[in-house]
């Protein structure tokens, strides 16, 4: 049995879906007008981490994970102003790279991803039904929600009239008929991407695009609706009242699952801070994907996360002990056979997503395995490399359900990582491939010359090339056979 902490109960629930064929859960996704930073990042992980889960958990079920795209808001049509192109070129630009960022962490493809500008349809039916409920009005081109008109509105963020009035950086409007009302559709200025509809041409707010992709794809009430902790309110309380009041009180979401934020320091990172960093960049610094995401699991998902250098070096160093229990193993058996996984991993990811409990008995997992290998390595015991392998196995499988240990340990070391290229629906390109291959040749051929140096006693020649591989990246390992590996650091 899952437990997730309800943000609208306020306490961990026992999971039961309505259906327990057919779960659903939509999360907030990305307004697609720049690069995701970590920050954005940490719910991706989450939920796909959860969506595993679920997985696990209701094998006979089908679990739909529903994450949106919002591709129409003021700061694309700003952006897309800017570079003087059409709004789609932003969008489509930055869609792109956000499944490859994420993907890049292990975060799969949503079973749907709805987007904003393929449902206009559907949201301009559900303002339409508010209005017609007396729950929304049209004034001066805009359609507004009356928010006086749903005594229950506030009952998620649990906030009275005054926090909200200052909480919703309220515009003030002389169109509103209250200062907390909120747009549900606005007029669209000339040349700029409109729909036309029964209030004129214009386009939704973004509250309305949840709540009407909600309906269309799932219907009144869905399992788990997730997002960050900022959402609550008012992106969520807001969801809440406009489903609810066009679905005679039905309730939007069963559970409410939300994550906290990751700070730089002492402030929250956000891009109106400035203080951002991408999964992008940390890429290109030669970061591998599962480190970002080991780091990103490392806290509850509920807790802050503090992101910093030692946080990144100290996941890399636990997934590098990992990896190298596997590579010392791996001489002596041959592939996987085994299905299982570790009885305590899923115990405290089912106590509401528990990563860091989870990520603890992975390590429990690798000594143990580091022992067992050890014994057998010496021989003389009783393991056999069936209970090897079996070893073996548990951990990996184990690792995998939080998407971890992906790789061959040999590929992990040398850094031979292409991550999945996502928009030309190619796994890897050949020509990523041959870059990585043709460095391989490269540090082959300097490993040889710095071999034939030492044969010549020119250790200054020698001494010279490793540090020169050292400065690259490049560490070089002497073995007893007098043999030289080398890895990535
Ligand atoms: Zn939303």
């Amino acid at each position: 049995m899952i437990r997730l902490y309800d943000t609208m109960e306020r306490k961990k629930r026992a999971f039961e879906p309505a259906d327990p064929k057919r779960i659903t859960m939509y999360v907030c996704g990305p307004t697609v007008y720049g690069r995701a930073h970590i920050g954005n990042a940490r719910p991706a992980v989450i939920f796909d981490l959860l969506r595993r889960v679920l997985e696990h958990e209701y094998p006979d079920a089908e679990v739909i994970y529903a994450r949106n795209v919002t591709d129409v808001d003021d700061k694309i049509i700003n952006s897309a102003k800017e570079e003087g192109v059409d709004t789609s070129v932003i969008t489509d630009r930055y869609e792109r790279f956000y499944l490859e960022d994420m993907g890049a962490l292990g975060v799969n493809p949503p079973t749907i991803a709805p987007h904003a500008t393929q449902e206009i349809g559907p949201m301009v039916e559900m303002i339409a039904a508010l209005i017609a409920k007396g729950h929304a009005y049209e004034a001066d081109g805009h359609v507004l929600f009356h928010v006086l008109s749903d005594p229950d509105y506030g009952v998620l963020s649990r906030r009275d009239r005054e926090a909200m009035l200052a909480g919703a950086r309220v515009e003030v409007a002389p169109y509103k008929r209250d200062p907390a009302d909120f747009v549900l559709w606005k007029p669209s200025e000339e040349g700029t991407v409109g729909w036309d509809s029964p209030w004129g041409r214009g386009r939704p707010g973004w509250h309305i695009e949840c709540s009407a992709m909600i309906h269309e794809h799932f219907g009144e009430t869905i399992d788990i609706h997730g997002g960050g902790l900022d959402l609550i309110f008012p992106h969520h309380e807001n969801e809440i009242a406009q489903s609810r009041c066009a679905h005679e009180g039905k309730p939007l979401a069963r559970y409410w699952v939300h994550n906290g934020f990751v700070d730089m320091g002492a402030e929250k990172m956000s891009k109106s801070l400035g203080n951002i960093i991408t999964p992008a960049e940390l890429l290109g610094q030669g970061h591998r994907g599962e480190t970002l995401r080991l780091a990103l699991l490392s806290a509850h998902y509920r807790q802050p996360l503090a992101w910093t250098d030692e946080l990144i070096a100290q996941s890399k160093a636990v997934l590098d002990k990992w990896y190298g229990t596997l590579r010392d193993v791996q001489p002596f058996l041959s592939a996987g056979a085994y299905d299982e996984i570790d009885g305590n991993v899923i115990e405290a990811l089912r106590d509401d997503l528990n990563t860091p409990g989870a990520i603890a008995v992975l390590n429990g997992l690798n000594d143990h395995l580091r022992q067992f290998r050890n014994k057998y390595a010496h021989g003389g015991s009783d393991i056999s490399a069936q209970a090897l392998a079996m070893q073996r196995d548990e951990f990996v499988n184990s690792g995998r359900l939080l998407g971890f240990l992906n790789h061959k340990p040999d590929d992990w070391f040398k850094g031979r990582i292409i991550h999945m290229s996502l928009s030309d629906g190619v796994g890897v390109t050949d020509t990523a491939g041959a870059e990585v291959f043709t460095g391989e040749r490269d540090i082959e051929q300097r490993i040889a010359a710095r071999a034939e140096a030492k044969a010549n006693r020119d250790f200054a020649t020698a001494d010279r090339i490793r540090d020169e591989l050292r400065a690259e990246g490049i560490q070089l390992l002497d073995r007893a056979d007098g043999k030289t590996d080398w890895e990535r650091m």
